[in-house]
């Protein structure tokens, strides 16, 4: 078995994680982040089908506070974030009506990948490592990970979602700590990605559906891309549907997606080229923290993340920012 040595350990590459590693990278803290998957970014993610960009998981960011504006600034300048639409639609079941207030928001032209896998050029990261089990020993975290590999550290962040971090350290925690973490809860989502010809245009970006108990928001992603060559709707479902759907037969749901989107789109909806279904156990807090992050009683663990204090991008980067400000 191989060992590694580190002051702290961070568990998880998403927006929290990275920018935690981020904030620490001019520090003399000796630290890695470990991600399970492949990828950065955690939910906000981008899968490729025939080579374009598809945002599975988040689909835009919205930005209020002055120091995440700080941040996005330098990778809007950097060309991989760009501002996609001031104001989106809404379906309400009879009409497709503008929202009433202007609410700028942000996506990655590339996917929400290439942010991530920006911020994580300056910082050491392994990936496909997932840790699987902790043990404190003698003021020190002894980590095990399905790779065989032993990690000694201080100190740990896991910025997983709550579930997953319980799974892994809920024998250290007391009584009462457990119970205020077991109150966050999340809901499932279900996105069906519908992959058309380019030539069948849709006249909208992004549709908050406040219609029927299938679907929530339906994105037109290839509004969000440079160059797209394939027309690309995500249609993202509610959480009592998904909860309801999780492990019906993926051609089940995807028929009962394209059926609420025959509403608002001529019939070449019903004929996609391709389809793919992702299902997201942990989508977004239903519950929150309602603060930063946790600390257990003798400092050597944190638990952090959206999940904190709420589900969206820009609550993963503060929840980071105030455990180390710059
Ligand atoms: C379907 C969906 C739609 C969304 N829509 C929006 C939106 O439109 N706008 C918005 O702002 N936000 C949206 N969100 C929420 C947004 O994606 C999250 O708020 C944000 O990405 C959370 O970042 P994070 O770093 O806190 O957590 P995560 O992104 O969950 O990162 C945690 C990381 O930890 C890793 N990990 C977990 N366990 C282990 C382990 N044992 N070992 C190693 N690694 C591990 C995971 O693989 C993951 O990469 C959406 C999320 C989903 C799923």
């Amino acid at each position: 078995m191989n060992h590694e040595k580190y002051d702290l350990v961070i568990i998880g590459a998403g927006i929290c994680g990275l920018t935690i590693g981020k904030l620490l990278t001019n520090s003399s803290v000796n630290f890695k982040i470990f991600e399970k998957s492949r990828a950065f970014g955690g939910r906000a993610s981008t899968r490729r089908v025939n080579g374009q960009p598809i945002d599975h998981g988040a689909q835009y960011f919205t930005v209020t506070d002055l120091s995440f504006r700080e941040f996005i600034n330098e990778y809007i300048e950097l060309g991989i974030v760009k501002l996609w639409s001031n104001k989106l639609n809404i379906w309400d079941g009879k009409s497709l009506m503008y929202e009433s207030q202007t609410n700028p928001r942000y996506i990655c032209p590339d996917g929400f990948t290439a942010l991530s896998k920006e911020i994580a050029k300056v910082i050491p990261v392994s990936r496909e490592v997932r840790i699987t089990k902790a043990n404190f020993n003698n003021k020190k975290w002894e980590l095990l990970t399905d790779q065989n590999l032993e990690i000694e550290a201080e100190k740990v962040i896991s910025t997983a979602p709550i579930n997953q971090s319980l799974e892994i350290f809920s024998n250290y925690l007391r009584e009462e700590e457990l119970m205020q973490l077991q109150s966050v809860n999340f809901d499932p989502c279900i996105s069906v990605i519908l992959v058309y010809e380019l030539a069948n245009y849709i006249p909208w970006k992004g549709v908050f559906w406040n219609s029927g108990d299938t679907l929530s928001w339906v994105a037109n992603d290839s509004s969000k891309r440079t160059n797209p060559t394939q027309t690309v709707i995500v249609a993202q479902c509610k959480p009592d549907f998904s909860r309801l759907n999780f492990k019906s037969e993926d051609e089940h749901v995807t028929n009962l997606v394209i059926n609420e989107l025959k509403q608002i789109l001529p019939t070449w909806v019903q004929s996609p080229q391709e389809t793919q279904v992702k299902r997201w156990k942990y989508s977004k807090a239903n519950s929150t923290l309602d603060k930063p992050f946790f600390e257990s009683e003798n400092k050597k663990l944190i638990f952090t993340g959206d999940w904190c204090l709420e589900s969206k991008i820009e609550s993963a980067f503060l929840c980071a920012e105030i455990l180390y400000p710059n």
